[in-house]
């Protein structure tokens, strides 16, 4: 090695040396800076989105629109008004749980039949398997099936009662659901109770294709029996009550009772105007459109509905 190789050498590691502590200590320096910044831009940014979750966390709690006025109205004033708006009166849809606890006596429900369950005979799959969609519905309602059924009173008078729930799959009417509706009119012949059926359904279940429409013939055979026994049968149609319920037990009561602002029918509103071609009145297939034209006998506003259910059984006990 010559001495002008030996210097290069030794100038490109000083070289290199140099630039390295000239990197290190920038990115030290460099890091340190950006450290605190960053900390102190976390701390901020997680202030804010926590003040922020926090808000929106007790807004929600607290709040909700009405979706006819859409007037914010706290979610305690609207429980308290029985989950009807105190602005513009319009009575928002309810579960199955919610019915029973707002038109029964306390603690007068006794559940019969909760232990049939649905089955898949079909195994029927179309984007969801229909046990998937089974299981979703049992997470979402903490319910087995579309319809609670059971004895209990109202002021003191005793009622078989079927209370169907649309948080469940549309409240479709699929073979359990058809079965505990007839079971619960049969102990009500057992019993000789009136029976009260409460209707939330968009109709048949497909999922169980012809089981599911064997339920409309059951379930009005189950009435038929009841109504050759001398027994009261009381139809409640609430927000919305469609399809195979329309079509089978859900319009053959002796008294048909509607909730204010419920809508009723048979097939949609839109199939209707697309096959007749013609534009249908905005209260078509309304509780009131349908007392107008003597298929309800009383439409009846949800704070009403224990003083006018109580009068009914009152009057046929006797
Ligand atoms: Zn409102």
């Amino acid at each position: 090695m010559d001495f002008k190789t030996l210097c290069n050498i030794i100038k490109y590691a000083f070289k290199f040396i140099g630039n390295w502590r000239t990197a290190h200590r920038l990115k030290t320096y460099m890091t340190i800076q950006e450290w605190f910044e960053k900390r102190k831009e976390a701390q901020i940014q997680r202030r804010q989105m926590e003040s922020r979750v926090d808000t929106e966390d007790f807004a929600a709690d607290l709040w909700t629109k009405c979706v006819h006025c859409e007037a914010q109205i706290t979610k305690k004033e609207l429980e308290e008004n029985m989950m009807v708006c105190p602005l513009c009166d319009y009575h928002f849809r309810i579960n199955a749980r919610e019915r029973i606890q707002q038109l029964f006596d306390k603690d007068s429900f006794e559940e019969l039949f909760k232990e049939i369950k649905p089955t898949d005979p079909l195994n029927f799959v179309d984007t969801v398997s229909y046990a998937d969609r089974l299981e979703k519905a049992h997470a979402k309602t903490g319910l087995d099936e579309a319809v609670i059924t059971g004895i209990a009173e109202i002021e003191g008078h005793k009622v078989a009662t079927a209370v169907m729930d649309f948080d469940f799959m549309g409240g479709s009417m699929g073979s359990v659901v058809g079965e505990k509706v007839t079971r619960i009119i049969e102990e009500a012949i057992k019993r000789r109770l009136p029976v009260l059926a409460i209707t939330s359904s968009g109709g048949a279940r497909m999922q169980e294709s012809a089981l599911s429409l064997m339920q409309m013939a059951k379930t009005s055979c189950a009435v038929s029996r009841l109504d050759e026994a001398g027994l009261l049968y009381i139809n409640l149609l609430t927000e919305p009550t469609f399809g195979g319920i329309t079509a089978s037990f859900g319009m053959l009561g002796d008294i048909i009772i509607a909730e204010q602002g419920a809508r009723i029918g048979f097939a949609g509103r839109r199939v209707i105007e697309q096959t007749i071609r013609q534009k249908l009145p905005a209260d078509f297939q309304t509780a009131e459109y349908l007392l107008k034209y003597g298929q309800v006998d009383l439409v009846s506003k949800r704070a009403d509905l224990r003083k006018n259910l109580a009068s009914i059984l009152a009057m046929h006990e006797v």
